[in-house]
């Protein structure tokens, strides 16, 4: 786990956004030797991870998406999660990686860790590009982490800033 640098505004790269990714993708790699990932994007911040992560394995995998909400367009959570989309695919046999862009409080991650346990998958893990750990209400396990932050609402590479911004190749907290 690396950590963004500098104590002011949250800024990670596009290089050090792709840098990351190649490394935790080699660890994935590594871990699931022999098992193929089946990689659940969770819509829509992680959409940008989710297909950088996937094209740096390099290896045979399955993906499949699905949403929660939380949040709407506000910028704290309303601590009530709902399933918005679900996944197309069964779990079974399956060896998760559920992919999310940020884990703040870990009530979604909570949640959505719930839900797949009970589809019952060969073997469930997260991978997040975000971690925000002092704003953690519910401990959740984050196998492959990219990258923790402090408090800091951040925006970009797949984030939103009420709906806008998700489409810059950086993270920011910058206005
Ligand atoms: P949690 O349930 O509090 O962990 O919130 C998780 C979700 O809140 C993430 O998947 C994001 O969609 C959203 N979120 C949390 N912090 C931020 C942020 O700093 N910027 C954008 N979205 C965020």
């Amino acid at each position: 786990m690396s950590l963004a640098p500098g104590t002011g505004p949250v800024q990670i790269t596009q290089e050090q956004l792709q840098a990351r990714i190649v490394e935790l993708a080699a660890k994935i790699r590594d871990d699931y030797r022999g098992r193929e990932p089946h990689l659940i994007c969770v819509l829509n911040g992680a959409f940008m991870f989710h297909a950088d992560l996937v094209r740096a394995l390099g290896v045979p995998c399955t993906i499949d998406f699905l949403q929660a909400s939380s949040y709407g367009d506000a910028k704290q959570s309303s601590g009530e999660v709902r399933l918005v989309k679900d996944l197309q695919f069964p779990l079974s046999d399956r060896h998760v990686i559920l992919v999310e862009d940020i884990v703040d409080t870990g009530i979604t991650m909570n949640y959505l860790l719930h839900y797949l346990e009970g589809r019952g998958p060969a073997s469930l893990k997260v991978a997040a590009l975000l971690s925000k750990p002092s704003r953690r209400k519910v401990e959740v396990p984050v196998e492959y982490l990219g990258f923790t932050i402090p408090d800091a609402f951040v925006y970009g590479y797949g984030l939103d800033r009420s709906q806008y911004d998700r489409n810059l190749p950086f993270i920011t907290s910058q206005d």
